[in-house]
């Protein structure tokens, strides 16, 4: 027996990969009222434990250090490391279950499909309803609404398990689908395939054409020591080594990316028919390892494989901004910068595993490029925002975007931003107008990288403070405390780092430039950028990480607060493994506060990016 329930939210996110976990939780933890809806019973879309990729980004696995993901995305993986040194798939579905169940203003709804948008035209009072159960792609790009002002009023959703529907009002609404199902829904305007070169100017597009990169699905292998006969499923293609150019087959225990499918077909139409292509090339391509010649596998077995293709590439929804390969490669620095990403333009041939190409081409840039809000959000649906691979890009762009990381940076930009859009009652084009350096702090503060825009909050009590410590590293002074930047860029540390050869305890004190009402202190601790950080089921990777809390990171600390030489101690943590750490105390009038580090997770020097306080 169907039965309707009517929900309301200020922010109403779909897709609950890493894009939309991110958004929905920015969103949430600014006060916003917010529905994150998802189709599966766990989060993590590509990441989680059904599909297993690893959450890479702009750090390019560790080969451009300093450049890793902060803010939402580093918590998850701080957490993640720390609780799930066993690289249990499950454990990370369950911390991001679990980061959405600690947000109070954020309801989750899982094994639930957006399946309508209901749109308003502004000019009009009249609805207009796109909500024919999936429209095909000449249908919704053909739809009605190209006017700027139209608005998504309400969403419909089904959750078959329970035979409920739910029509959803928001007043922002999110697409991290991966497919644009959305913005479809609500007739903003997408593109699909790759663009020619003239369309953008952009050197390496390759179209242009509808043919996308391909989907794929992994397994995980394990060598049990002993011989074990692997018999393929009757429907298993066959491959030799001739079959499968540049394609190595050598390490087993993660199945390979390049057994990819699906680029020349249609990417949401055809999906049932590119499942059952993959499963037949990843049986067929175990078979081969295991029977088809000399490739170390007779103690390797199967210990998991997917059912669920991981896609690469849909629909992109079209921004303000386009954000093309020239952006990239030129490293824009966008006035309206809100997230960054950094790792190589990395495009497939359509054909996959059938194509005679190389798996994979890169395209490398000098440096990590800045992604502008304008990308990331329609520019003919007025409150409807976008973020990982629905986002603004060239398909050359995307190729770089669509990295997991990179979707969870944009994630918690576009929360960020329709949470202030609430706030302020603008639209997101309007916050980009009149509010943009506003919500560049905001994201400063809540630990989001953005290239090359330092943090001047001005409710920040540390401005014009001054620092004393214990001792000092060489490059890495007190005074870089409050210098508003968070990582290591350009050669300069911008931490303060006690010397290595002094033991702990060390201590820092900060002087504020007067008394103060102090209710909210910010320490932002080094959390190994040198190094990259995911969850992989590939050995040869998980090998250049720690998993466990992060030696460089802070542990065991003391916040005393005062003022005439007297100190109250009022902050006592221990065994702390995350970058980003807010303390709200009752507030306490101060113009002197002593932070004592008593113990790191491993490294000699105690090590503090930034300091903040608030009132
Ligand atoms: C095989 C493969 C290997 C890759 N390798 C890497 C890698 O090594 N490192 C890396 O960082 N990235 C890699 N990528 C890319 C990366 O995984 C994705 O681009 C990234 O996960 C996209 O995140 P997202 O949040 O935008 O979308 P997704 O992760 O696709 O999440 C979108 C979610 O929305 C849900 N959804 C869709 N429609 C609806 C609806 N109507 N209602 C409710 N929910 C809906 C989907 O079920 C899905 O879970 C790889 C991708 C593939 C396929």
């Amino acid at each position: 027996m169907i039965e309707t329930h009517m929900l309301s939210a200020d922010v109403v996110v779909v897709g609950g990969g890493l894009s939309g976990v991110a958004s929905a939780i920015a969103a949430a933890r600014l006060g916003a009222r917010t529905i994150l809806v998802h189709d599966r019973p766990m989060l993590g879309g590509n990441t989680s434990s059904e599909i297993r990729v690893h959450a890479g980004g702009a750090d390019r696995s560790g080969a451009r250090p300093h450049c890793r993901e902060s803010g939402i995305m580093d918590e998850i993986r701080l957490e993640e490391a720390a609780r799930n040194p066993q690289r249990c798939a499950q454990m990370w579905d369950l911390i991001l279950y679990e980061k959405c169940l600690q947000e109070p203003n954020l309801s989750l709804y899982l094994n639930t499909t957006c399946v309508a948008a209901h749109v308003r035209p502004a000019e009009t009072d009249s609805q207009t309803s796109v909500d024919e159960p999936l429209p095909s792609a000449e249908r919704a790009a053909a739809a009605v609404l190209r006017n700027p002002q139209s608005q998504i009023e309400h969403i419909e959703a089904t959750r078959e398990s329970t035979e409920d529907r739910f029509i959803i009002r928001g007043r922002f609404f999110v697409d991290c689908t991966g497919d644009g199902r959305l913005s479809v829904q609500s007739g903003a305007q997408w593109r699909h395939g790759r663009e020619g070169p003239d369309e953008y100017g952009e050197p390496h597009a390759q179209g242009p054409d509808n043919r996308t990169m391909g989907a794929s699905l992994m397994w995980v292998a394990e060598d049990v020591g002993v011989p074990v006969p692997f018999t393929a499923p009757s429907f298993a293609r066959k491959f030799t080594d001739d079959d499968l150019p540049h394609r190595k087959h050598i390490d087993l225990d993660h199945g390979y990316w390049w057994i990819e499918y699906g680029g020349e077909l249609d990417t949401v139409k055809d999906k049932e028919a590119i499942r059952d292509e993959l499963m037949a090339c990843l049986m067929g391509v175990w078979d081969h390892v295991k029977n088809g010649g000399r490739h170390g596998a007779d103690n390797w077995v199967l210990k998991w494989f997917g059912w669920l293709p991981g896609h690469r590439e849909s629909r992109r929804i079209i921004g303000d901004l386009v954000l093309t390969e020239n952006d990239l490669m030129n490293s824009v620095l966008f006035e309206d910068r809100v997230a960054h990403g950094g790792w190589p333009m990395d495009t497939h041939p359509p054909g996959g595993i059938y194509s005679s190409e190389p798996p994979a081409t890169f395209l490398q840039m000098p440096d990590i490029y800045s992604i502008p809000l304008r990308a990331l959000y329609s520019r003919d649906v007025g409150n409807l925002f976008m973020a990982g691979r629905c986002a603004s890009c060239t398909h050359m762009a995307m190729s770089s975007t669509r990295l997991a990381a990179t979707g969870a940076v944009m994630g918690q930009a576009v929360g960020t931003a329709a949470a202030m859009c609430c706030a302020r009652d603008c639209t997101p084009r309007e916050l980009v107008q009149h509010h943009i350096h506003d919500l560049q702090q905001q994201l400063l503060r809540d630990d989001q990288y953005i290239i090359d825009l330092p943090a001047e909050d001005p409710d920040d009590l540390t401005r014009g403070a001054s620092v004393a410590a214990s001792s000092e590293s060489v490059g890495c002074e007190s005074h870089k405390l409050l210098d508003g930047v968070t990582r290591m860029r350009h050669g300069d540390t911008h931490q303060w780092a006690s010397d290595l050869q002094q033991a702990m305890p060390q201590w820092l004190e900060i002087k504020l430039p007067s008394v103060r009402e102090v209710s909210q202190i910010h320490l932002t601790f080094d959390s190994g950028f040198s190094r990259p950080l995911a969850l992989t089921h590939q050995d040869s990777f998980n090998a250049r990480m720690f998993r466990g809390p992060q030696p460089e990171t802070v542990s065991d600390y003391v916040i005393e607060f005062g003022s005439g030489g007297t100190l109250t101690e009022l902050v006592r943590e221990t065994g702390n493994y995350q970058r980003k750490r807010v303390h709200h105390i009752a507030p306490v009038t101060a113009d002197t506060v002593r932070i004592t580090i008593h113990r790191t997770n491993g490294d000699p020097s105690a090590r503090i990016y930034e300091v903040r306080m608030y009132a």
